[in-house]
């Protein structure tokens, strides 16, 4: 095993606290950069070093790439971990730590790169035999007559798309050829103020498809693996709320054979590290919608039915380890499910930072619980809402929802709002309880209590 002495952990929360944990268990020594308003977070205290690299907001610190390579300098550290959001999927900071003589944990920067534009990595993946959305098969043209003839052959309803698009934005659903055109410059107005590339695409709209993604480790020497998938069609504006693994009546073989597409993908763009392969599921087929090159929130729910530590894999991969599973040690066993815990209004989902005035964790078999929050911690108003996640397994999907009610109940979490009572009634619902519904599920529930 090739090691890494000492990583910097660019990133907060939840996420910090879980590398800093992995670091650990593995022997290495950690840094913790932090901005003004994190000096309490739970792993500025338990990191081997820790530096304060700026203000509260993001753009002052966690993403002030001078200060994060500056901190790594200083401290005598190898690697920059950085977790999900920030600077994870930016393709100049990969090559940044790169040229600064470090090791960026996760893909190199040309495979983020790739990925990141949403129609080379459409390109990259169709190419590569990855079954993708009907569409544009590109940007579209600046002809308005070009782009009717290529949504007549898609056929309505399409989406437009912003190729530098994410977060669930920019994007445009068209039902009717009258509206096209108008609806096409609209996103490329949005796309250019958003992300500055005016570039868009177009695509089949699927009406009521679930989000189905799958889950790859690709190490420096050719050798990937898949590690099965995940099912995140609990949504709301695109966000996930809850994440189970596997995904309800995917079949063993489906399985195999989407995997095996996912890991054949990997092995022609040279992918290394942990990645996602995000796909609609619709009609019993798989449509490619985008990859994301870092390890995600919903990992967890893999890491209980493989027993696999992605964490601990993203390192060794970074090290030049090869890898330490086949493909055929991978087994899948019980079901696991994940809620993110949100301080946010329950009803309004506004945010709703504060101070934590009593919390205390629940437990028992199979309960997992992922969170940097403590008795009188203040959640700051700077950063994202997710406070923490619980995530429960058990040997079948009725037994990991049944610990998960249970965990739901048992825990305090007092001083501030939390989507706490959303996540009691959903593990209560009928549909979620029957599992294998769509993307649009838990609007329309949503929806129906607001009526
Ligand atoms: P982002 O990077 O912004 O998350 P994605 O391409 O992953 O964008 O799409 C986000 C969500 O938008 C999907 O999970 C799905 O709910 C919806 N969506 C995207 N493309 C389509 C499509 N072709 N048909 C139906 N829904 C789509």
């Amino acid at each position: 095993m090739a090691v890494l002495e000492k990583i910097v952990i660019a990133n907060r929360g939840e996420i910090a606290l879980r590398i800093l944990r992995a670091c650990q268990s593995m022997g290495i020594k950690t840094v913790a950069l932090h901005s003004t308003v994190d000096r309490n977070l739970k792993h500025v205290a338990m990191a081997d070093e820790s530096v304060c690299i700026g203000p509260a907001p993001a753009a002052e610190s966690y993403l002030n790439i001078p200060a994060i390579i500056a901190a790594t300098e200083v401290t005598d550290a190898v690697a920059i971990h950085p977790g999900y959001g920030f600077l994870a999927e930016n393709a100049d900071f990969a090559e940044r730590v790169e040229q600064s003589g470090f090791i960026f944990i996760g893909p190199r920067p040309e495979t983020i790169r790739l990925m990141g534009d949403k129609v080379s990595a459409i390109k990259a993946m169709r190419d590569a035999g990855v079954p993708c959305v009907p569409g544009s098969d590109g940007p579209l043209p600046e002809s308005a007559p070009e782009c009717i003839q290529i949504a007549r052959e898609v056929g309505y309803p399409v989406i437009i798309k912003a190729s530098a698009g994410g977060g669930g934005r920019g994007m445009r659903v068209v039902h009717t050829e009258a509206h096209l055109s108008n609806a096409i410059q609209l996103a490329r107005q949005e796309a250019e103020v958003n992300f500055g590339d005016a570039t868009v695409y177009l695509e089949k709209f699927l009406e009521n498809p679930r989000h189905i993604e799958f889950q790859v480790l690709s190490d420096q020497h050719g050798n990937a693996i898949h590690l099965g998938e995940r099912d995140c069609s609990t949504q709301r504006r695109h966000q996930k709320v809850l994440e189970e693994a596997p995904a309800p009546g995917i079949t063993a073989e489906q399985r195999a054979e989407m995997g095996e597409v996912c890991v054949e993908a990997c092995k022609r763009i040279a992918y290394q590290g942990a990645g996602t392969f995000e796909f609609l599921y619709d009609g019993g087929r798989f449509y490619f919608i985008e990859m994301n090159t870092r390890i995600q929130v919903e990992h967890p729910v893999t890491e209980g039915i493989t027993g696999i530590d992605l964490v601990r894999e993203q390192i060794l991969i970074a090290a030049g380890d090869p890898l330490t599973h086949r493909q055929e040690d991978i087994q899948i066993r019980g079901h696991a499910i994940e809620c993110r815990i949100n301080a946010e209004d329950p009803e309004t989902f506004m945010p709703c930072p504060g101070l934590i005035e009593g919390f205390h964790a629940p437990g028992g078999p199979g309960i997992r619980i992922e969170s940097h929050i403590y008795d009188g911690y203040r959640v700051p108003p700077n950063y994202d809402s997710m406070i923490g996640k619980i995530i429960a397994y058990g040997e079948t999907r009725e037994i990991a929802i049944a610990r998960l009610r249970v965990a739901l109940d048992e825990m305090v979490l007092d001083g501030i709002k939390t989507n706490v009572p959303l996540h009691k009634r959903l593990v209560r619902d009928r549909g979620i309880l029957k599992g294998g519904f769509n993307i649009h599920y838990l609007e329309k529930r949503l929806a129906e209590r607001q009526a």
